[in-house]
């Protein structure tokens, strides 16, 4: 049967959506510090808030179906043709319209695991079949596991770079070898939400391959280094025909009025934005040696975020640094996920982290 009755006689869903797995947010605590959603911790620029607040004037108005001036200008920021973007309502509904654009009821979406959380459910979602190959023993994407792994039903394959929650990445060399050997007919999605925290100069920009390649999309999003988390709003570069897919299952309008005005008024104000993000890169670096000082496994990452695979202790840990009132991101018998915010947040956490018995 494809949907459950219930017994007090409600109406039937899809059966399937019962071992649906939720997508979990970061908790917000009031009185706590949030490091569990990996936002940048500062609000946004004066400019971008003034645009936002003369656009508020128009929410009467429906906003402009296919985001054209913020494709336009992306467009001419990105150097690639308008008709190969696409804008979507945050990145993660990019994800799920690249799965009902590219998928029949069954075929395949592969990607490593552990990795970004709505990979799964957006599949599933979609009804396509996923399909994970696990990080290696370092916590990065199994390349050539993966090649290996793809099948004649595979669709899509997502790889996170760099990986979510891990902060691993995957270089230049092994992307090239990797892309060289899947099928022209799988679109391999290169997910960088987090691109802009990226120093390592061998982890390459996603946007060189999709413009050469026909079965590359790179999928980026204003939530990170842009700070517009709660307003929605990111961008897929790809393929013409399969940017035509997305729009085409795109649900109307998603992409709100204020999203896109504060969006362009981010993109003007790009340098200062960028150069916030380098603090959280140098925070970064010191936050991971403190880590590594106090005796912790940390895995080298490239992201706003570091990754403590503390396993079975993880939920433990995370309770822990509550206690010192600092939410974290910790998946169950695997490791705690904690976003780099500024000196005196992190500090905060590092005392959390000293103090964990271990
Ligand atoms: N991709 C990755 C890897 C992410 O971590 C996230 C956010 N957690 C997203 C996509 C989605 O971001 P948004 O929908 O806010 O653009």
């Amino acid at each position: 049967a494809s949907s459950t009755p219930h017994a007090s006689g409600a109406v039937p869903t899809r059966a399937d959506l019962a071992a649906l797995p939720a997508y979990v947010p970061g908790r917000t605590v009031p009185g706590a510090i949030k490091l569990a959603s990996n936002e940048v911790p500062g609000g946004p620029l004066p400019s971008v808030a003034e645009a936002i607040a003369q656009a508020t004037s128009q929410v009467n108005r429906y906003p402009d179906m296919g985001s054209q001036a913020l494709t336009e200008r992306l467009s001419r920021e990105l150097d690639v043709a308008g008709e190969r973007i696409a804008v979507g309502c945050g990145s993660v509904s990019l994800c799920q319209q690249v799965v009902q654009a590219m998928c029949a009821p069954g075929e395949e979406v592969l990607f490593a695991w552990r990795s970004f959380e709505a990979y799964p459910i957006v599949t599933q979602v979609g009804n396509a079949t996923p399909r994970t190959v696990p990080l290696d023993s370092d916590h990065v994407h199994d390349l050539d596991a993966m090649l290996a792994a793809i099948t004649p039903t595979t669709r899509v394959v997502f790889v996170c770079n760099p990986n979510n929650p891990t902060g691993t990445v995957v270089r230049r060399e092994a992307l090239t070898r990797f892309l060289d050997g899947v099928p022209g007919d799988v679109l391999v999605v290169l997910d960088e939400a987090y691109r802009e925290f990226v120093t390592d100069r061998e982890v390459p920009d996603g946007l060189d391959f999709a413009r050469t390649r026909r079965n590359v999309l790179v999928l980026r999003t204003f939530s990170k280094a842009y700070g517009l988390a709660g307003l929605r709003v990111g961008y897929a570069v790809g393929p013409e025909e399969v940017i035509t897919a997305l729009r085409k299952v795109y649900v109307a309008f998603s992409v709100n009025a204020l999203a896109q005005t504060a969006a362009i008024a981010s993109l003007d104000a790009k340098d200062e934005l960028l150069a916030r993000c380098s603090d959280v890169v140098l925070e970064r670096t010191r936050v991971r040696d403190a880590l590594l000082a106090a005796g912790y496994e940390v895995p080298e990452t490239q992201a706003n975020f570091v990754w403590l695979p503390l396993r079975e202790r993880a939920v433990e840990f995370a309770e822990h640094a509550m206690q010192h009132k600092v939410v974290v991101r910790p998946f169950a018998g695997d490791g705690v996920r904690v976003t780099i915010s500024t000196p005196e947040e992190n500090d905060v956490f590092l005392e959390a982290a000293r103090t964990f018995t271990r």
